[in-house]
């Protein structure tokens, strides 16, 4: 069995071969000092278990493998064509405008057989990228997608009931980052975009459509594309040297980076054989030419000598980044204040502690908050009170004096009234004596009258 078969399978069992995090350097030691306990001993006959590296590649290529690409590039700089290119399919993708408001992901899952290999591909492609006048809106939605895959794994390995087994890990394995063949220099959207992804994915940059470049130019091209990925601190993957099997090959590889890829599905003849090409008036660029493109050095590196090792890094190196960095953030740690290691279930019962501290220490902040407000409504209403109280004497002392003034006012009109009835009774008195004088004067006139008449 190759070195590389045995990475493969314990990759497929998810025991990490070679980590760089900080934290697997402890496991690393207790290893070896582990190693160092245990006795090595010869077998003196058959016992059957050397067939164990079959039995692991037997169940592998019955489950199958996954592999994520995804494609970060400017609106038709050539993504779709060179996956097709890859993996020699019409994947069928349609043609992207150039106005869409926001960066979009598509992602596309195709089930690919080789000889009795199934490879479960999923491209996701970069729709817009680049067509926004805010560069932030360009590359936040790729880093946003990458972290929700990371998530989805991370809360499918959280569950109780797990099924990781036939999961559909979305996780991105690769990132092809296509660059312009300006001749020029990285534009500030790609430098900020790598520099984003690069803790989070394994970046592959290519330059895209390099047959509209001279060959002079773009060895130019490529030696400042990399002085500024490396001024600029971005970290790009490199093809793995620590397996002596391909580390020539990838040592060599790695020094050709970023690849000049062309893509094509047309195929044109040449000699007698139909090969990928691009036919122009002045030639034909052939896609699988070394002098013409590095598009066979891509698909070598990419699905034939590396794949598994962009699989494994991804679950080594940048799905444990995201997973560390997440527990961290939900208070998770492995070793307490004094350096102690500390099992999940002691971080467990120390969160709910907490938890339950902080609960009941906000419950009494609430209650505290609620008498405060009690006490301040009591006392505003108190107030209100009070002013009401105020003015219902206010009112009532106006009241009595309205009243006393009204009593008196009645007083003084009664009194009024009697006088004015005394007043009457006393002219009608003298009315009647009046008149009755006056009556008897007539009568003494009406007698002398007719006295004299008679
Ligand atoms: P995407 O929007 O990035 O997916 O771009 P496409 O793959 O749809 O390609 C856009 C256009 O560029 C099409 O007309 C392709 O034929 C052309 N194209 C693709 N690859 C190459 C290449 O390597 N060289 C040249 N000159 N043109 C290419």
């Amino acid at each position: 069995m190759t070195s590389e078969v045995a990475r493969h399978l314990l990759f497929q069992s998810h025991m990490p071969t070679k980590t760089t995090c900080p934290s697997s350097q402890v496991s690393d030691d207790e290893q070896k000092q582990k190693r160092e306990n245990t006795r090595s001993l010869t077998m003196s006959g058959h016992v059957g278990f050397e067939s164990l590296p079959d039995q692991l590649v037997n169940r592998s290529i019955q489950q199958g493998f996954c592999f994520n690409i995804l494609c970060v590039g400017e609106t038709g700089i050539g993504k779709s064509t060179l996956i097709d290119t890859l993996f020699n399919t019409n994947f069928a993708d349609h043609e992207s405008s150039h106005f869409f408001p926001h960066v979009r992901l598509k992602a596309q899952t195709y089930e690919l057989h080789e000889s009795n290999v199934r490879l479960k591909l999923t491209i996701v492609n970069t729709v817009g990228f680049g067509d926004q006048i805010n560069k932030e809106e360009s590359y936040q939605p790729v880093v946003d997608y990458i972290d929700a895959q990371f998530e989805a794994y991370l809360q499918e390995e959280l569950k109780i009931k797990r099924s990781l087994f036939n999961y559909h890990d979305s996780r991105i394995h690769v990132c092809l980052y296509f660059i312009s063949p300006t001749g020029h220099s990285l534009k500030t959207l790609d430098l900020l975009t790598m520099k984003s992804l690069d803790s989070k994915v394994n970046i592959i940059p290519v330059i895209a459509k390099a047959d509209i470049i001279s060959k002079a130019e773009l060895q130019k091209f490529k030696i400042k594309l990399m002085s500024e990925l490396v001024s600029s601190g971005v970290q790009i993957y490199q093809f793995p040297t620590d397996d002596e099997t391909i580390a020539k090959i990838n040592a060599s590889m790695n020094g050709h980076l970023p690849f000049a890829v062309v893509g094509s599905m047309d195929e044109v003849k040449i000699g007698n054989k139909m090969v990928k090409a691009r036919q122009y008036p002045w030639g034909v660029v052939q896609v699988e030419n070394e002098n013409h493109s590095d598009f066979v050095k891509l698909r070598e590196m990419l699905i034939c000598t590396n794949m598994e090792d962009l699989r494994e890094q991804t679950h080594t190196r940048h799905y444990e980044l995201y997973r560390r960095c997440k527990l961290e953030e939900m208070g998770f740690t492995d070793v307490g204040p004094e350096n102690k290691p500390l099992s999940l279930q002691e971080t467990y019962e120390a969160k709910r502690h907490e938890f339950y501290g902080e609960r009941q220490r906000k419950e009494e902040e609430m209650k505290q908050m609620f008498v405060q407000r009690v006490k301040e409504k009591e006392a505003i209403l108190k107030e209100a009170e009070r002013e009401l109280q105020a003015k219902f004497e206010h009112l009532k002392r106006v009241h009595q004096e309205e009243r006393m003034k009204l009593e008196e006012k009645r007083r003084l009109l009664e009194e009024e009234i009697i006088a004015f009835s005394k007043k009457k009774a006393t002219s009608e008195i003298y009315q009647n004596q009046s008149y009755m004088a006056s009556g008897s004067n007539l009568k003494k006139d009406k007698d002398r009258k007719n006295s004299n008449f008679m």
